[in-house]
């Protein structure tokens, strides 16, 4: 594999809780290659979002970075002054936020909005080159030129996440996090917006970090998806390998409860409740929920080992794939 264009290394984060330390994100690594596709999935709470957001350092009080390294093409971010850091988002790494949708300005036009982005990166074009480059942009997710005359509220669903695609992507980014990018879209246009994705990244040779918690919409889209629970990664591993032979207990809970087409009836739930980051379970923190535990598992803590084939697992009984 091609040397990492993203290397985040013991990422931990936690918010000031009056009841305790709420530790949401808690000693996270990974790597990211040029071009790769890497989802982060896990229920509600477990943490995916807080770490989008600690790569690109937007966490804000009571929330804190407590410790860790994040370096983008060998450079350690969590060196850079603000302003650095501010030029950095968007031109390095680009964010499409959850809800991001909602985000854009509901009173200034779509091209304005890019005009904006690309200005405050310090981009200064004539007005005809300027068309021409939202034009450009507004065609790469697939929206007509005219779209940059619009409002926010003229636009669909699908058009307006769209839109934030390609303020996104108007930088030219090396990495993209996607937080939960067709949360409140329907099937169909979910499905749209994820190839609009996939074609613009391909076309950039960005690297994509998509947060979701839908493993189906995952499962077509990445290239290693990266399971969360309680703060911590608990599994990463090439997707058609995660599919066909997961390794630990959380990930096959999470692959069973996917509705199937083949295997018809009931739906398979995950027992139990996440738990509290500000109470976590001792040892294992999946415990409490995990069928096969046992009392190693509710004294000592696994950490992640590598189970063959660029996989690697955090549970005690998972055993290496041949
Ligand atoms: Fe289950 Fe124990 Fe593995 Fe945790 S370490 S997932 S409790 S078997």
């Amino acid at each position: 594999m091609s040397e990492a264009v993203l290397e985040v290394r013991d990422l931990r984060v936690s918010f000031a809780h009056p009841l305790g330390l709420v530790r949401a994100v808690d000693g996270v690594s990974f790597s990211l290659a040029p071009g790769e596709r890497l989802g982060l999935a896990g229920e509600s709470g477990c943490g995916k979002s807080t770490m989008a957001l600690a790569i690109l350092r937007m966490i804000r009080p009571p929330g804190r970075i407590d410790g860790g390294s994040v370096r983008l093409d060998g450079v350690e971010l969590s060196v850079l002054n603000e302003e650095a850091m501010r030029r950095l988002r968007l031109a390095g790494i680009a964010l499409v936020p959850q809800g991001s949708m909602n985000s854009l300005n509901p009173v200034m036009r779509i091209g304005a909005q890019i005009e904006d982005a690309l200005a405050d990166h310090g981009v200064s074009l004539s007005r005809t080159a300027l068309a021409e480059r939202i034009a450009d942009l507004l065609e790469t997710v697939g929206l007509r030129a005219g779209v940059a005359a619009s409002y926010p509220h003229q636009l669909s669903g699908g058009m307006k996440q769209r839109a934030c695609i390609a303020i996104a992507i108007c930088l030219r980014p090396r990495v993209i996090i996607a937080d939960e990018p067709t949360s409140a879209l329907d099937v169909v246009v979910q499905r749209q917006v994820m190839e609009t994705l996939a074609r613009v990244q391909r076309d950039l040779g960005a690297a994509v970090i998509l947060v979701g918690h839908d493993m189906g919409l995952m499962a077509q889209f990445v290239d290693r998806l990266g399971i969360m629970y309680a703060g911590r990664l608990v599994e990463v591993a090439p997707v058609g390998q995660m599919v066909t032979v997961p390794r630990h207990p959380y990930t096959r809970a999470l692959i069973s409860s996917l509705p199937s087409l083949e295997h018809r009836g009931g739906l398979q739930g995950i027992p139990g409740l996440a738990p509290l980051l500000r109470d976590l379970p001792s040892g294992c923190a999946f415990h409490p929920r995990c069928s096969l535990a046992g009392e190693r598992c509710r004294i000592e803590t696994p950490a992640l080992r590598p189970m063959g084939g660029n996989a690697v697992a955090a549970c005690h009984l998972a055993e290496p794939v041949a």
